[in-house]
């Protein structure tokens, strides 16, 4: 789905050559000691140690390499000594990619009786940190800040976390998104700049009529829909009409076909993300259902209605998410039960990726009721339960905002025998009111990535890579600060432009 082990962040250690070559004989085996211990909690970025910065010449020469490095999704920076940050000027101020501030020291105990001026010179991190902080800050910079002995689990994961969502920034940066037909007609908030999406966010938003996806069906063989069809058959518990000789089996080839025609067009174009529209599917006998379906679970970004940015979004979660426990995939808050403290019924016409289940899901086909097309075949499933997040990325005008909402998947209380889709039913955090009036007040869209795999940590080191305001929904939210946080960042972005 993703492969992070081509990728690779660069150790930075910062010093002078105010201590002479012993120390810094002495830094360079520490720092590369440190870099070769960085290894991230399930996630294969291979961290490289880089000769020890001492010069202005030098820093401005790493960061113009790390910029032009293909492989390169970021830079840690440390500084072992001192490292008057002037000389980092030139360097941090070219720098494009992702940098993470990591506040650490070699050794982690105080040695007691034998602690001299030469120890308390080679390990100034205390203050060699803060003088590098202090410019990062002068300069407005977008970091994260990662603090504690470099072998601490907490530290690794903080790390991994940043470093998940650099490889998520990383591949936005080349995403292309096909969208087939336009925005289901007067949605607002599925609408946005896509130039400004391109220049904030960097993914390109490409938009072509549906008679360029029904081109590819003539290229579609018989055989490859058997092939499909086979495969649909073994992985999935298939409906009675659906089955082999079952009345509707031409519409699960149909849907095979809309599947192989999508996914050869995504792969020939390099798109990694889609949109379609229920409102505009000239020459398509059915809305694609379980082609969007399985298109997620193979990490494509997908949005409904010609919703570009939550199919950006989702992609982007997919990348940030790949190799861990549990799944993610487009979503929309559909419908509630008001029992319970509130719960939210999450869904959507067809298109949920079945990496959100554990079961088997079940291939059905039932009338669509809206779009005045044939029946669409879809996979029908319930989302696992466990904590979860939902987040929302919306066009504010001037800026982009994303809301994300710490949630809990709870096993729904009874079976939903005529429900047609698949499903997840969360209770979302702190409460179902504070939850829905702060996402309401923040203008959190209907639709959603959501994903069991991620932390809204992951997604906050993401936006504040983009310069995107963020906005977390959770069991601290207070109504009366979030309000104040709406009015203050609204305030503060008008300042900053
Ligand atoms: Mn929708």
């Amino acid at each position: 789905m993703f492969d992070f082990s081509k990728l690779e962040l660069w150790f930075a250690t910062g010093s002078q050559h105010l201590y002479g070559e012993e120390t810094l004989r002495q830094v360079a085996a520490h720092a590369e000691e440190i870099a070769r211990g960085l290894q991230l909690p399930a996630t294969p970025v291979r961290v490289v140690f880089k000769p020890v910065l001492t010069t202005a010449e030098s820093i401005y020469q790493l960061c113009l390499e790390a910029n032009s490095a293909a492989s390169c999704i970021g830079i840690i920076a440390w500084m072992h000594t001192f490292s008057p940050a002037q000389m980092w000027i030139a360097g941090l101020k070219s720098l494009r990619k992702p940098l993470a501030h990591l506040h650490t020291q070699y050794n982690e105990e105080l040695p007691w009786p034998t602690i001299d001026m030469d120890f308390m010179n080679l390990n100034q991190a205390a203050h060699g940190d803060r003088e590098f902080g202090f410019l990062a800050s002068r300069m407005r910079l977008n970091r994260k800040v990662v603090v504690g002995f470099w072998r601490d689990a907490g530290v690794l994961q903080e790390l991994a976390v940043w470093a998940r969502a650099a490889a998520a920034w990383h591949d936005a940066q080349q995403l292309k998104v096909a969208r087939f037909g336009d925005n289901m007609r007067n949605v607002a908030v599925t609408e946005g700049d896509k130039v400004e999406a391109a220049l904030r966010l960097g993914y390109s938003v490409r938009g072509y009529g549906i008679g360029d996806l029904t081109d590819q069906f003539a290229h579609i063989s018989e055989g490859e829909i058997d092939r499909l069809t086979a495969e649909y058959d073994n992985v999935y518990e298939l409906a009675e009409p659906l089955q082999k000789n079952g009345p509707q089996r031409n519409a699960l080839r149909e849907a095979a076909r809309i599947e192989l025609a999508l996914r050869r067009f995504l792969d020939e174009g390099g798109f990694k993300a889609f949109t379609d529209t229920f409102e505009d599917l000239h020459g398509m006998a059915q809305l694609p259902g379980i082609a969007a379906q399985r298109l997620m679970a193979d990490g494509y970004g997908f949005g409904g209605e010609g919703d570009w940015k939550t199919a950006a979004l989702v992609r982007s979660m997919k990348v940030m998410a790949a190799g861990l426990d549990g799944g993610t995939s487009f979503m929309e808050d559909y419908t509630y039960h008001l029992k319970n403290g509130g719960q939210v019924l999450g869904a959507h016409m067809l298109e949920i990726c079945p990496s959100i289940t554990h079961d088997k899901p079940r291939a059905e086909i039932h009338p669509l009721s809206i779009g005045g097309k044939s029946d669409p075949v879809r996979l029908v499933f319930t989302a696992a339960p466990g904590p979860a997040v939902n987040a929302s990325l919306v066009d504010m005008g001037e800026r982009f905002r994303m809301i994300v909402n710490q949630v809990s998947v709870v096993e729904p209380e009874q079976p939903l025998p005529k429900l047609p889709v698949a499903r997840a039913l969360w209770n979302p955090e702190p409460d179902f009111q504070t939850a829905a009036k702060a996402w309401i007040l923040a203008g959190g869209a209907h639709h959603t990535g959501f994903s069991q795999a991620l932390t809204p940590e992951h997604l906050e080191d993401f936006a504040g890579m983009a310069g995107v305001e963020f906005l977390l929904i959770d069991s601290q939210t207070s109504l009366r600060e979030f309000r104040n946080e709406l009015r203050w960042n609204d305030a503060a972005y008008r300042l900053n432009r």
